[in-house]
């Protein structure tokens, strides 16, 4: 089986295109892997998946299918990603967080709350000869600029590789985290902060890319050996086109940085699925800030899982379109 794992998840309409098209969605779902897509000159494209969530898709379905396997892989010591794809409103963040970090409602929980549920879960039914500490970064990707998420002065942070961690945040901030509801606490002061930086740089959130990474260490008392198993959640900046007319200065900046992070990202998760392990293929990892943050969380005996965001609407076809051909093409 491949290591990495891509599926779709169709968000319900929102009210907005309820408003405007009515009913309609340009979706026709075959089953749980197959279902074409309509063009606004109403052609149809046949796509298959690992699976796809439709509109009526719980958070906990998509976790338990594409998360839950990369978590216990996690304490196993084996480095997992898990990435959020899409046009900005496609249910990116909604799927990563729920419709807030600390929601109550257990139906709403997003991926994270249920990742921190999971991790603490495993570490509670394994042997007590084992200590266990987990520690979470957070940070934001803007412009090829690393900053960190628990401390905002630390607007340049540098990716290295060093030889017993693998690749490291230099200097960010590491947070031990001791249980759930310190994990709750932690992340949402990382996207409060997130908030605050953008305001602060009048930028909005759906032109950066967030990463969240985890760390688990295991530490056998008898044998006084220490191991690690990292698992990065991306929450990626928004996928669209941005209109070739009318975008200038920053806007225009901005899209082309996006644009050419998340290719590098396709091309490195593309290199990884055809490439035959036999030879030693390239892998662009240094092609990005973030190919190069996820390198060895990505590939070799890493597990990876891609979610492509989509609406439903017509009206987004052409975007949910290029959504799903990043994911045909990282298969
Ligand atoms: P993105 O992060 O991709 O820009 P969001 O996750 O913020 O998009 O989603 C846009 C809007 O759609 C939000 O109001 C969100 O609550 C809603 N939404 C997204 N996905 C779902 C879903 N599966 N079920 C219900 N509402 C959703
Ligand atoms: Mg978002």
């Amino acid at each position: 089986m491949s290591n990495v794992t891509v599926c779709v998840r169709f968000r319900p309409l929102s009210s907005k295109e309820k408003r405007d098209l009515g009913d309609n969605i340009c979706i026709q779902s075959m089953d749980s892997e197959t279902f074409i897509i309509k063009d606004e000159k109403e052609e149809g494209f046949t796509f298959s998946f690992d699976k796809v969530f439709y509109e009526e898709s719980k958070q906990a379905d998509v976790y338990e299918f594409l998360v839950l396997p990369i978590v216990r892989d996690t304490v196993n010591s084996i480095n997992g990603t898990i990435i959020t794809y899409g046009q900005t409103g496609a249910g990116k963040t909604y799927s990563m967080e729920g419709s807030n970090i600390l929601e109550s409602d257990e139906k709403k929980k997003g991926i994270l709350p249920r990742v921190v549920d999971g991790l603490f879960a495993c570490i509670k039914t394994s042997a007590d000869s084992t200590k266990y500490t987990v520690k979470l970064s957070m940070v934001e990707i803007y412009m090829e600029k690393v900053r960190d998420l628990f401390d905002l002065s630390k607007d340049n942070i540098q990716i290295k590789e060093s030889k017993t961690q693998g690749i490291v945040l230099s200097g960010a901030t590491e947070i031990s985290l001791s249980d759930t509801a310190e994990a709750l606490q932690s992340l949402s002061s990382g996207i409060a902060n997130r908030a605050i930086g953008e305001t602060q740089m009048n930028m909005a959130s759906s032109r950066s890319h967030c990463v969240y990474m985890f760390t688990l260490n295991q530490e056998s008392i008898s044998e006084k050996r220490v191991k690690s198993g990292k698992l990065i959640l991306v929450d990626l900046a928004g996928s669209e086109k941005v209109e070739k007319t009318g975008a200038e200065g920053r806007v225009l900046e901005e899209a082309k940085t996006i644009n050419k992070s998340l290719s590098a990202l396709g091309n490195v998760i593309n290199a990884l699925t055809c490439g035959s392990p036999s030879k030693a293929n390239h892998i662009p990892y240094r092609d990005s800030k973030l190919t190069r943050m996820l390198q060895d969380a990505l590939g070799g005996n890493s597990r990876t899982a891609l979610l492509c965001c989509c609406s439903p609407s017509p009206s987004n076809a052409s975007e949910s379109l290029s959504t799903l051909r990043f994911g045909a093409r990282a298969k």
